[in-house]
């Protein structure tokens, strides 16, 4: 089969014939009908990954059909259409027990690192991971669900627990996280302002939305949050962007306001007063990606014409090494997405 390898960090994607893998008796095998790209995949390949090993193929963000199965699989079978969660995990823990198993105690790594991802025609993924995708939703648009959807759904639903009439920032809003960010955001009956860079990706926060836009090139947006809500600020900031932008999502914030941090490709540190954190009674919270469960409640949202994915293009494997460049210009707009 066609795969896109890389053989050192921070060298190229190399197109390269290998052998279709075969499944282990827990494994599904996945013919690769779309795999989304995003920034979490330049992190991987520039070698900012602790663990990361070479050589590896990218791509975590998976939507195709099963091929064959394992030996002990029976939640699946070949033909089915499927997307996957992201993150392999044990399954034993108090965490994975409880439905929290995107902190998983004993973490075994992430699809597209520490098992070969879907820049391929080919991925085998562990069955317990598949989530089966109705005839109705597109492989391109599915393969955006279970990290640009369900990232912000379980950041807005489970941590940020936004309630109607609140008033919520969104970060790097333009992006593939942002955008759908934003309409579940309204969907839950919140007002948003949309913060990004560029009059495009601004005019289709505004399309999806979005109350309010502002252009970060310019200044602090923590003024223009301030003016929206009568000097109030905002009850919610969704922090895609990370350490660029927090200061001002942080002045945003309402007392008793809650920041939830997602973002992390800016910077890896975050500075507060303590002082101020006292006094506000500020709550900053971490959101890590989503649950099997709520994966399946995406699933139903995207099908039932609740949620739009944003796909802004669809591109052959070949296409792979442009999209990442545009990537790291901060151009891409939404999602784009391989079809291997
Ligand atoms: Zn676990």
């Amino acid at each position: 089969m066609k795969a896109l390898v890389i053989k050192e960090f921070g060298g190229p994607l190399l197109s390269e014939d290998v052998p279709v893998p075969q499944p282990e008796p827990d494994e599904a095998l996945v013919r690769v009908k779309a795999c989304a790209v995003d920034q979490f995949d330049l992190t991987i390949r520039d070698g900012k990954f602790p663990t990361a090993k070479t050589p590896i193929i990218l791509g975590h963000e998976i939507a195709g059909v099963v091929e064959a199965v394992g030996a002990n699989v029976d939640n699946v079978k070949p033909g089915d259409r499927v997307t996957s969660t992201l993150y392999l995990t044990c399954g034993r823990c108090r965490y994975c027990v409880t439905g929290r198993e995107t902190i998983c105690a004993d973490f075994k790594g992430y699809i597209g690192i520490h098992t070969p991802g879907a820049y391929a025609e080919y991925t085998t993924i562990p069955a317990v991971n598949l989530v089966k995708l109705p005839e109705s939703i597109p492989f391109a648009e599915a393969s955006v669900i279970a990290n640009a959807i369900g990232t912000p759904y379980h950041a807005l639903t489970k941590r940020a627990k936004v309630q109607p009439g609140e008033r919520v920032i969104v970060t790097g809003a333009g992006g593939g996280v942002g955008t759908h960010a934003i309409q579940l955001a309204k969907m839950m009956g919140a007002f948003v302002m949309a913060v990004d860079i560029g009059e495009e990706k601004l005019a289709l926060a505004r399309e999806l939305g979005a109350d309010v836009t502002f252009d970060a090139s310019r200044e602090d947006f923590s003024t223009t949050a301030r003016e929206w809500t009568n000097s109030e600020g905002v009850e919610v900031v969704l922090e895609l962007v990370g350490t660029k932008t927090f200061e001002s999502s942080l002045k945003s914030l309402a007392r008793g306001g809650r920041m939830v941090i997602v973002g992390s490709h800016t910077g890896t540190t975050l500075s507060a007063s303590p002082q101020a954190m006292i006094a506000n009674e500020w709550e900053i919270l971490g959101s890590r990606n989503v649950t099997k469960r709520e994966l399946t409640e995406v699933v139903a949202l995207v099908a039932a014409g609740r949620i739009k994915p944003i796909v802004t293009g669809t591109y052959p494997l070949e296409e792979a090494e442009a999209l990442h460049q545009r990537l790291r210009k901060q151009e891409i707009i939404g999602r784009v997405v391989l079809e291997p």
